[in-house]
């Protein structure tokens, strides 16, 4: 066995060489336990590749012997899909080092980097050259694009350029097979038979490995204007959203709901935050708008709307941001609630998403049959309520309900997505189902998609060795 291992670890070097093979238990230790600190692994080693050449050598190595595969890139993603299982016979590839980003291509509105690159990065580069990539998350700044591909990542800014399968033209994917897909065209249009990258983003690492992307770049809008917004309830911000959609005329870019109990959370750390907390109010909603129009125009635009949702009593109380600083400020509230949950010790995480015209109804009775079954606990919710995406949280009232949670955990789940289903939502909007939502996904998917699902796997993995058990258990042999 231990022969085996290290005769093992002999060819992953001769591959990537002896000092990219991490396999003491300290060196591995960063790379097996997810971000959330709910999912724990072990591995053989961490084999950190510098290029598509290496990581398809790797791939044949892992093939020759059956050895599986756990794709890695920033490890930020919250449903255990970069975490392999505790057996310690798979290895991870972390893919951070092929972080090359090329110049921006103005004239095509592309930029090609490699999976490795971190988010911020990107949208680094593009803001250089005057350009916007527009994927934006709280944890950019560690995040990679391979990790946001596999995981089709959504954000903050989906309302107006869609989530990282709109924002995508071409790949390049080393197969289960170790052979490598050049597929990094930047053409908007492409009938040339199945979409392979569709089948790749968002596979979560089950059919191959993403080394490299040719993704969409948009003109820099010249102005943003962000507001925060008191409302009564969502079934207010719903009719706001219309307001908005219906009277402004810049691009409106976020449009975020958030609960009071979550603005609670971050309040010791924003003065802003505690002037939200006056006065009541159930609900907060951010908006941000973009536009090429002066600031003046957008600025008086979405003060005047705001003031007629005061008139007509949509809108209790209102914000707009007067600089930059506030601005960040209140994307800081928004983007600091997910860290701030973990305070809170065991968090039982929903990411669903509904159509919008359902989201209130959602919340009422949900809400209501929660605290029916378990008085003891509080709802945290905010999300991207303008793509209908709702992080819908559950945890106990105080630490020692929380611990006890994790008892709860199915038939909190259970309720839940009865009542996503109910509503014609689904169980995971943007964060994937990794090996969290495993569960879920053979009870809510139909038999047909199951086998259809299965029918790929197996087509573009025979052997299973990439990322086995996750989005589904493998067959038994
Ligand atoms: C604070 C916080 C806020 C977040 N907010 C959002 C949000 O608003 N919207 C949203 O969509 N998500 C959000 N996420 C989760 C989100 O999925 C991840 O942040 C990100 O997209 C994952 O990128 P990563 O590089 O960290 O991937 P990892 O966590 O390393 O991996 C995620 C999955 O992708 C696979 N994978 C990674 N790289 C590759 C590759 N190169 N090829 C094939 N498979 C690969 C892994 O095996 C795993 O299954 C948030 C996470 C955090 C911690």
């Amino acid at each position: 066995m231990v022969e085996k291992a290290n005769s093992l670890l002999v060819e992953f070097a001769d591959a990537i060489g002896e000092e990219y093979v991490l396999s003491k238990d300290e060196d591995k230790a960063p790379y097996l336990t997810d971000w959330g600190k709910r999912f724990k692994g072990n591995a053989l080693a961490i084999l950190r590749p510098k290029n598509t050449s290496e990581v398809a050598a790797l791939v044949k190595v892992c093939k020759r012997h059956r050895v599986p595969i756990v794709p890695q890139g920033g490890n930020t993603g919250l449903c255990g899909g970069a975490t392999p299982d505790a057996s310690g016979h798979a290895v991870v590839i972390c893919l951070r080092r092929l972080n090359q980003i090329k110049p921006p291509d103005l004239e095509n509105a592309t930029i090609t980097v490699g999976a490795g690159a971190v988010l911020k990065h990107v949208q680094e580069a593009a803001f250089l050259k005057n350009r916007l990539f527009p994927l934006s998350l709280a944890a950019e700044g560690s995040c990679t694009i391979g990790g946001n591909l596999a995981t089709n990542a959504g954000g903050v800014q989906v309302l107006r350029y869609g989530n990282m399968r709109d924002l995508t033209l071409g790949l390049e994917v080393v197969t289960a097979n170790g052979d490598i897909w050049n597929g990094l065209r930047g053409l908007r249009k492409d009938n040339t038979g199945y979409s392979l990258k569709d089948l790749f983003i968002g596979s979560e690492g089950t059919l191959g490995i993403i080394t490299a992307a040719t993704l969409k770049i948009f003109p820099l809008p010249k102005t943003k204007i962000t507001a925060l917004v008191k409302v009564n309830d969502a079934a207010s911000s719903i009719a706001l959203l219309q307001q908005v959609q219906k009277v402004c005329s810049a691009d409106l870019t976020a449009f975020e709901l958030i609960s009071s109990r979550a603005i609670e959370l971050v309040a010791d750390r924003f003065m802003l935050a505690q002037q939200l907390l006056q006065d009541q109010a159930d609900w907060i909603v951010l908006i941000e708008l973009s536009s090429m129009d002066s600031e003046e125009k957008i600025r008086l635009d979405i003060q005047n709307l705001l003031m007629d949702a005061m008139d007509s009593k949509l809108v209790l109380d209102g914000i707009v941001a007067d600089s930059i600083q506030q601005s960040k400020t209140m994307w800081g509230i928004r983007e600091t609630i997910p860290e701030a949950q973990l305070q809170l010790g065991n968090v039982i995480k929903h990411d669903i998403s509904l159509p919008i015209s359902e989201l209130s109804k959602f919340i009422q009775t949900t809400n209501a049959k929660l605290k029916k079954t378990w008085p003891d606990i509080d709802i945290i919710v905010f999300g991207h309520v303008g793509d209908g995406n709702l992080h819908y949280n559950i945890v106990g009232m105080n630490l020692e309900i929380s611990a006890l949670l994790e008892n709860r955990r199915g038939e909190i789940n259970q309720l839940v997505h009865d009542q996503v289903y109910l509503h014609n939502g689904s169980f995971s909007a943007e964060h994937g189902i990794g090996q969290a939502k495993v569960t879920e996904l053979t009870e809510r998917k139909s038999s047909v998609e199951m086998t259809l699902m299965r029918a790929i796997k197996k087509s573009l993995d025979p052997l299973t060795v990439m990322n086995p058990d996750k989005i589904f258990l493998r067959d038994p042999d």
